[in-house]
């Protein structure tokens, strides 16, 4: 299984919302998540708690690391779009003119800076996630006046002779790359049929370089008896000289050098202060590959990297993920510096420990049951700086690297990152949801009190021993449940969790201290299975990606299998739908039950009961109550999109003004501050 980034999960924890009361703890400083919201995008801040408790030489590696992050921030630009830099630097110039010059009461300069804030947060002129370009809803007619200002213009437009003439035709051509809609409509392709590098606007290969050369170019690199090969293609641009293709590789003295260069100064500093030494050596690794330019290198990094397990401080810094290509060869620069969660991380070692405990205690047939179980401990980490293609958008959890020899021979480092998880449950706070579509202020309350930490529960339970779990007859191969397989895989690691998030078991562990704070994860579980994951999904469309397929499924068996008990129901209060639990014991044991069921439907490899349980509960969506949810939750006005701006780390100085004695990390920085800062530093 290659997995990259985990976005799904976010699905879950987003889902949880409850109202804060504004009057209550006023006297408390609070955090302020919520930064701005504009076009399909909502702006968030994220807390770095425990910082403070790091020590000084890790804050510095943490300071030196973060520096190495966002020196990289123009190289993802560049990828993206051949004018995304120009383009930028454009917008920010007109945007930061001097007072007077610019119309900022316009309707114009409205949507032109609602323009900028997309291009920021898209890092280039195309949406982030849906790759189309954006619309300008300001007139080329006002944007040409404002640059062409004779008080000030934009560089050397206006002036006399060839500066004056080159300057405008580059000002004309980057409008006529905003304004028309014909030009690099997609950053990248994938419609079958065309030609996936001449229709796409991402810069991975130089103008003119078809799909049929490129694939040619890197059939012909790839040795098939190799079996430990590198990712061909992965730091470089594809490019023709003298007629000839050739690489242009990414390293110090090649392409992106400038940046690279300033990525391995701070590299280097960051060096000087790891916490021991095979932190050292991965660092160092690093740097080679990045003066080398070579894959073999970035192959010893990464193997380096994943065997590094002992440091609370880690980080990603490179050319990582490859869905900006459309050949998939490529990667786009990212960034993340993070330190391991203690707490956090404690408590999915204190579940990996118990594994056995709780194989041997679940509702399962004893012959499904594994003899011997060993949990996955899971890391849980706290983000201390996102960049490069990790910023503003970010994923929630992290799985490198990607190398598929590298994951089978060396392993694979798995990371949920919890203060990026806890952000988007905070700022969720008062979006107005869970008082749409929870039952009565119980629930809601409920939700607020216990929703973050059983939901992280749950996701834990889930990972570290849901999927852990279980055993399949001898005989029955891992894909007889075929392409069923993934929907039933995902629901007996729900349901697994489900089971024992109301065990008394994890109060003993001390890791729920109240018995009833399981509920506040089982109504949400059963309202978004049954109901308001709909939202997600396009009027007159069926459920097919392979989680919701699971909740859905969860979700359905169970109202159906409650039918005389009652113990979960539908419920209609003034023409809206409710999930409403009466029992939430009797519901723990369907749970149960529906997971010994599907446990044994996997562990005999019953493809044919497996289909009739997708078919039946998985699949369909009731049109009418798909209806309603997509009706109420687009009242709500909640942005499909979030990300962040970052902290900002700030060193003290001793008083030779070089040696750092302490790093403080502040959280006031706005957005558009954000950026022109890192426009003018990095
Ligand atoms: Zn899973």
């Amino acid at each position: 299984m290659k997995k990259t980034l985990i976005l799904l999960a976010c699905a879950i924890t987003l889902l949880v919302g409850c109202k804060k009361n504004s009057n209550e703890n006023c006297n408390e400083k609070q955090f302020v998540y919520n930064v701005e919201k504009f076009a399909d995008l909502e702006i968030l801040r994220y807390e770095v708690p425990d910082f403070d408790s790091l020590s000084l030489q890790q804050k510095k590696l943490v300071y030196y690391l973060t520096e190495a992050a966002l020196h990289g921030r123009d190289i993802l630009y560049d990828q993206n779009c051949r004018y995304n830099l120009q383009i930028r630097n454009l917008l920010e110039t007109i945007y930061t003119a001097p007072d007077g010059i610019v119309d900022r009461n316009s309707e114009d300069f409205k949507a032109f800076e609602v323009y900028l804030k997309r291009v920021w947060f898209s890092n280039g002129i195309h949406h982030h996630y849906a790759g189309d370009k954006f619309v300008p809803e300001f007139s080329r007619e006002w944007f040409h006046r404002q640059a062409t200002n004779p008080e000030w213009h934009y560089g050397a437009v206006g002036e006399d002779g060839e500066e004056g003439q080159k300057a405008l035709a580059e000002l004309m051509e980057l409008e006529d790359v905003i304004f028309n809609p014909e030009i690099l409509p997609k950053r990248v392709n994938q419609a079958a049929g065309e030609d996936l590098l001449l229709t796409s606007a991402c810069n991975y290969y130089e103008q003119g370089i078809t799909q049929a050369e490129a694939e040619a170019f890197y059939n012909a690199m790839a040795d098939p008896s190799d079996t430990t090969p590198v990712m061909y293609g992965l730091n470089s641009r594809l490019e023709r000289r003298d007629g000839q293709l050739v690489e242009n590789v990414a390293k110090c003295d090649g392409h992106y050098g400038e940046k690279i260069q300033q990525i391995v100064y701070w590299l280097e500093k960051a060096a000087a202060v790891a916490e021991n030494d095979q932190q050292k050596a991965v660092i160092e690794q690093l740097v080679e590959y990045y003066k080398s330019g070579d894959l073999r290198a970035f192959d010893e990094y990464s193997i380096l990297w994943v065997e590094d397990l002992n440091s609370r401080v880690d980080f990603v810094n490179g050319f990582i993920e490859t869905y900006g290509d459309p050949l998939g060869k490529k990667a786009s620069w990212e960034s993340i510096v993070n330190f391991k969660d203690l707490k956090a991380t404690h408590r999915t070692e204190l579940i990996s420990q118990n594994a056995q405990w709780f194989e041997d205690n679940s509702p399962v047939a004893a012959e499904f049951k594994k003899p011997q179980v060993k949990g996955v401990s899971a890391k849980v980490i706290t983000a201390a700086i996102l960049a490069g293609d990790c910023y503003p958008s970010t994923p929630i959890g992290i799985n490198l690297p990607n190398s598929d020899w590298i994951r089978h021979l060396h392993g694979s480092k798995s990371v949920t990152i919890q203060n990026i998880t806890d952000a988007y449950d905070k700022a969720a706070e008062g979006n107005g949801f869970a008082e749409e579509f929870m039952w009565s202020d119980a629930e809601v309350q409920w939700a607020k009190k216990w929703g973050n930490m059983t939901d992280n529960l749950h996701t834990d339970l889930h990972e570290c021993l849901g999927h852990a779990s279980g055993r399949t007859l001898p005989g029955v191969s891992q894909d007889a449940l075929k392409e069923h397989h993934s929907t039933l895989e995902e629901a007996r690691a729900d349901l697994f969790g489900l089971y024992y998030c109301a065990d008394p078991k994890i109060v003993e562990l001390g890791i729920l201290t109240d018995p009833d704070a399981y509920k506040a994860e089982y109504y949400r579980y059963m309202m978004n299975g049954a109901m308001t994951q709909l939202s997600r999904i396009e009027p007159g469309n069926n459920i097919e990606e392979a989680h919701m397929r699971n909740r859905q499924l969860v979700a359905n068996w169970v109202l159906e299998h409650a039918k005389d008990s009652r113990a979960v129901e539908f419920r209609k209060k003034d023409g809206k739908t409710y999930i409403v639990v009466n029992d939430y014991q009797e519901l723990r044991k369907l749970f149960g039950q529906l997971l010994a069921e599907i446990q044994r439907i996997k562990s005999t490899g019953s493809y044919d009961e497996a289909k009739a349980l997708v078919e039946k509960y998985a699949v369909k969506v009731d049109p009418e109550l798909h209806k309603e949810v997509l009706e109420r939750y687009s009242k709500l006005n909640i942005a499909p999109y979030k990300g962040f701006v970052n902290p900002v780390y700030v060193p003290e100085y001793e008083e030779d003004g070089v040696t750092i004695k302490d790093i403080k990390v502040t959280y006031t920085e706005g957005y558009a501050e954000q950026h022109l800062r890192y426009s003018r530093e990095y």
